[in-house]
């Protein structure tokens, strides 16, 4: 007979697992005085880091301070899945429903991209538990096999290397007796342990001379015409241009939170498994792995082989960023039983972290650059969950934007336009609860469920 699932959360931490080190870096000191410079990133995650260093390598002899309210990679950045995809736009079927006559140009994109990133990573000697084994879809529902048939296809069209798996095929990849078929995606993406990739752009941006100020927040912009006014509790930065890397967080411009909303994604890691643990499950080739449920869920191992296992997303009234039920373990155990229905054969395996984290959703469900103040600032956010290497590209989308450089998507619609709004509160609250409700029913017990999702989707939000 199997226990409650409380008893797996014995031990368990609610806090990062990948934050939870103590070989993080030092803490950078606190910005104190007014200063000039010739740019201001606000935000130290992956899109400001990405942005620093890549305004290094594009002008060396650019001025370039970042601005962190709290600390490096305590946003998204350090609390991902650390799955690393290439596309920039959250997957080939998402740009085929937003951008269908760029796919070429943005595939491109993604391609390029994802090289940068390993040239960094090579570069900077950025010590991040990388491995490049792919990524599976796999259909948790025979249902789901004409879906998944439909994108590998459109895989095969753009040309990646992706395999179809069949029940049996899927099972001696990865063992669940959910699985009815798979599809996997050989190359262009891979696991990272996400913290130490933070960290590890954060030595890079200081090795190139960027100036990083920790537990400095924005709380002011002013606007002086020709510069920028950037102001923190104890000092003020002037300059001509800034780039918001700033996610979810309300940095004073209504406009940025009427696109881009704060839903929280929850994620659990499990004990190291043993190697007989991780025999029943097979797991071989490691891939990161995604599911077709409507509420999506994602995995991956970690370096130590224990099984990071996310997606509980819930929406707490006007974005709250520090919500009461993520410090709650019980927010949790609905999680844990999913894990438990996937991986039965890990009945023994106990939850060592549980954490939750903000996705900064948007209606194109993928990257956007929006600029305010006549160009001055530029805001990049709205990867609605997949950023981990997206993040690359939004900052320097964000980048070209700000210092007027041509470059290739500055010629697509995905420079060139930009997000729907969202509706406000209450509607948003409103909404958001109805369809995450939704989603908790849709795949069993299908009825208004499905048909509200549906609803959703044709009105232009992605699911
Ligand atoms: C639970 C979870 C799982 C995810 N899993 C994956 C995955 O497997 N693969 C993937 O590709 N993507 C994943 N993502 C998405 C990915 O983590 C994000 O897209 C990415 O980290 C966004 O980086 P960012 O720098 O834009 O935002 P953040 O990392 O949130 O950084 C924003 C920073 O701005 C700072 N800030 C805010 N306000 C101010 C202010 N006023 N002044 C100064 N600083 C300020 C914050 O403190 C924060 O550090 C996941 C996200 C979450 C939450």
């Amino acid at each position: 007979m199997s226990t409650h699932i409380s008893s797996c959360f014995s031990g368990v931490k609610l806090f990062p697992f990948w934050l939870d080190r103590s070989d993080a870096p030092a803490v950078e000191r606190e910005l104190i005085g007014r200063t000039n410079a010739d740019l201001v990133i606000v935000g130290g995650g992956f899109t400001g880091l990405w942005a620093a260093v890549q305004a290094k390598e594009m002008d060396p002899s650019l001025d370039v301070v970042v601005l962190e309210a709290g600390k490096v990679a305590y946003g998204a950045s350090g609390r991902a899945g650390g799955i690393v995809s290439t596309s920039v736009m959250h997957g080939l079927p998402n740009a085929v429903r937003v951008f269908p006559n760029d796919l070429d140009a943005l595939e491109q994109l993604g391609q390029e991209n994802l090289d940068g990133f390993k040239q960094a990573v090579a570069h900077y000697g950025i010590e991040a538990d990388i491995e490049w084994n792919g990524e599976m879809t796999v259909a948790v529902e025979e249902r789901h096999l004409p879906q998944l048939r439909e994108d590998y296809e459109l895989h095969r069209r753009h040309g990646h290397n992706v395999v179809l798996l069949d029940r049996e095929q899927v099972q001696a990849q990865l063992a669940s007796p959910l699985y009815a078929g798979a599809m996997w995606s050989k190359d262009r993406s891979g696991t990272v342990h996400p913290a130490k990739m933070a960290w590890g752009l954060k030595a890079a941006a200081l090795r190139l001379g960027v100036r990083l100020y920790e537990l400095s927040p924005l709380t002011r912009l002013e606007d002086n015409n020709t510069s920028m006014v950037v102001h923190t509790p104890s000092g003020r930065v002037t300059t001509p241009r800034v780039l918001l890397g700033t996610g979810t967080a309300n940095v004073g411009i209504t406009d940025i939170n009427r696109r881009v909303v704060q839903v929280r994604d929850h994620v659990l890691a499990t004990d190291p498994l043993t190697d007989e643990q991780l025999a029943r499950i097979g797991w071989h080739n490691r891939q990161g792995v995604y599911d077709t449920r409507t509420q999506l869920n994602y995995y991956r191992l970690t370096r130590d082989n224990r099984i990071i296992f996310g997606g509980l997303v819930s929406y707490h009234f006007n974005g709250n960023p520090n919500p009461a039920q993520d410090a709650d373990e019980r927010t949790y155990y609905r999680l844990g039983e999913v894990f438990r229905k996937t991986f039965p054969q890990l009945q023994d395996v106990s939850f060592s972290h549980a954490w939750g984290g903000p996705i900064d959703y948007c209606s194109r469900g993928a990257v956007f650059a929006r600029p305010y103040f006549d160009g001055k600032v530029v805001y990049v956010a709205g990867y609605t969950g997949f950023g981990v290497a997206g993040s690359r590209f939004g900052a320097r989308m964000g980048l070209n934007m700000l210092l007027d450089r041509d470059a290739p998507e500055r010629h697509l619609d995905i420079a060139r336009t930009g997000v729907s709004m969202i509706p406000p509160e209450p509607l948003r609250w409103l909404g958001a609860k109805i369809t995450f409700h939704a989603f908790d029913g849709a795949d069993d017990q299908g009825g208004w469920k499905r048909w509200w999702i549906n609803g959703i989707k044709r009105l232009g939000f992605p699911m």
